[in-house]
């Protein structure tokens, strides 16, 4: 759990151009209900989202005082699915702000879930799998200025122009229901592995 930014990411944040996340609608309401009914003293930092988590959902971090969570869910999730997860998080908020010490997804967190609304749960429901056939990668060719869109990252794309191109980073696309489209982050593409057949005669 990151507690400072080392240079190292500070560069990354810079390189990216920032995600253009959602609305969060109402779910900074819904937080802070809670955490006033519920932790009154609790100062939490305002809800950010992350483009970059792939399998996390959500996370809160402690010494930051901040609950972040992923883009993908709250574009590609269902309502019931990113309120369990929020609860989750924020079940987490207040269960750190009453016993720091305490076991992460300990009997404490657990009661803070019944007490919230939360499922006491380690892991929170989410058909992660299907987010998968709504996600696109996309990138700019070089050649004609269109966009390339692909199904996978691919470490190089035949453009229709005729142009290949190896993005350093693809922009991830969400496909939402109802064909709106939405980018929610960047990711680099895989490493190209060196084939394992060499020229002979070396
Ligand atoms: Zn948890
Ligand atoms: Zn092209």
């Amino acid at each position: 759990m990151p507690s400072r930014i080392s240079a190292y990411q500070l560069k990354l944040q810079f390189d990216d151009p920032a995600p253009i996340v959602p609305g969060l609608g109402n779910l900074q309401q819904i937080a802070d209900a809670i955490a006033a009914a519920h932790a009154p003293a609790i100062r939490l930092k305002p809800l950010k989202v992350s483009g970059h988590m792939r399998r996390t959902l959500g996370s809160f971090y402690p010494t930051l005082s901040e609950i972040r969570l992923n883009a993908r869910l709250l574009h590609l999730g269902s309502d019931d699915e990113i309120r369990l997860v929020l609860l989750h998080e924020v079940a987490h908020a207040i269960a750190h702000h009453r016993s720091p010490k305490a076991p992460a997804h300990g009997l404490l967190f657990k009661d803070v879930c019944r007490e919230i609304g939360a499922e006491p749960s380690k892991y929170v429901d989410v058909a992660q799998r299907k987010w998968g056939e709504r996600t696109r990668y996309a990138a700019r060719c070089r050649g004609c200025d269109r966009e390339v869109m692909r199904r996978r990252r691919f470490a190089s794309a035949r453009c229709d122009c005729g142009v290949v191109i190896e993005p350093r980073r693809w922009q991830v696309v969400a496909l939402k229901e109802g064909g709106e489209r939405a980018v929610i982050g960047t990711s680099a593409p895989p490493v190209r592995r060196r084939s394992r057949w060499r020229w002979p005669g070396r």
